[in-house]
């Protein structure tokens, strides 16, 4: 990028905590966050870069796993109200919810133009292998990254070892490697090696329609995760869940469950009552596939919703937004099951 130019980038961090900032605790040994100050210290490379870079921090920062859906629409508010005054923006994250949030922001930040990259560490920047470095380096030159005076990435992403993903199709899946994030249902937006390679066909284009900031999300939704053995009365506390509006119902493979005439008809005494049951596959690739195989024909018929190729963090986070818009049931099961975000393939 010609030196000027850079010059005239602005970027905003945006630092909410994560093992990134963490040091340990003297007295327990515990990693615990601490300020901003401990990562401008140790990467004076954000200097070189020659943007312009602004950082809003968290006070006092966050583990990611103390990660509320109000904290997510406050992101977006933070992003919605320095949206003009910056070309992309970063935010700092812990990696244990990263998905959950990079997910809440795809569908909080409407006919987004710019690029939001959430990137964190495995490592504290304080620690001599650490990767968070890299991490946060090469997440500025993607917020960075134009093209013809438009935004490269105009979207929500989880960049993380030398990969970007698309945040509503990204898990978190290893807790050791560096390598910590996966989206098995999508392409990775870019790799990271001497060049930042971009896939520009899998990257979503940037809206013509300025960006709607969404700020209400409905958090009464539960988990039915199955497996055998499943008690009914597991089942019936979870589907009786005071105030539930919805439920995310993880099934087996290509979404399979039992069809023990009992747990059909637990499920269907609910969806009576006006519960949402939407079907996601407990398995991190492929995509649920309502009346493949028996087990699942039944699922379909007493009108479980399908969650088609959905991570379990796109579905919480679109349940919430969904929920929050007040739609007609017919209208949200229409939006539940189509893509917004390009967070699901139904195809
Ligand atoms: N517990 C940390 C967090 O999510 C882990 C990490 O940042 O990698 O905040």
């Amino acid at each position: 990028m010609h030196s000027n130019r850079r010059k005239a980038t602005r970027i905003l961090i945006i630092y909410t905590g994560g093992t990134v900032g963490m040091v340990v605790d003297s007295q327990s040994g515990a990693l615990k966050p601490i300020g901003f100050r401990e990562i401008r210290d140790n990467i004076p490379e954000i200097v070189r870069l020659g943007f312009e870079v602004d950082v809003h921090a968290f006070n006092p920062p966050l583990d990611s796993s103390n990660m509320q859906p109000a904290i997510w629409v406050d992101l977006a508010g933070i992003i919605g109200k320095k949206y003009d005054g910056y070309d992309g923006f970063v935010i700092l994250h812990g990696s244990d919810t990263m998905a959950f949030t990079a997910s809440a922001l795809s569908f909080l930040l409407e006919n987004l133009g710019k690029p939001v990259i959430l990137t964190g560490s495995q490592l504290p920047i304080g620690e001599i292998r650490t990767d968070a470095r890299e991490n946060i380096i090469t997440a500025l030159e993607i917020a960075a990254a134009r093209k013809g005076g438009k935004a490269l990435v105009p979207e929500v992403c989880i960049y993380f070892d030398y990969q970007l993903f698309r945040g509503n199709r990204s898990k978190k899946y290893n807790a050791e490697k560096f390598e910590a994030f996966y989206s098995m249902n999508y392409p990775p937006l870019a790799e990271a090696g001497i060049n930042i390679k971009y896939q520009r066909e899998a990257i979503v284009k940037a809206p013509e329609a300025p960006l709607k900031l969404h700020s209400k999300l409905d958090n009464q939704v539960a988990v039915l995760k199955i497996f055998p053995g499943i008690n009914a009365a597991t089942v019936d506390a979870i589907l009786a869940t005071p105030g539930c509006k919805a439920v995310i119902l993880e099934t087996f493979g290509s979404g399979n469950a039992s069809t023990e005439a009992w747990f059909i008809a637990a499920l269907q005494k609910a969806i009576a009552r006006g519960l949402i049951i939407v079907n996601i596959t407990q398995c991190d690739g492929g995509a649920v596939e309502l009346g493949r195989y028996e087990t699942s024909a039944q699922l379909l018929k007493i009108g479980v919703w399908s969650g088609h190729d959905l991570t379990f963090e796109a579905a919480l986070a679109k349940l919430m937004f969904l929920l929050a818009q007040k739609h007609s049931r017919k209208r949200l099961r229409e939006l539940m099951e189509t893509s917004l975000r390009g967070e699901l393939t139904n195809d």
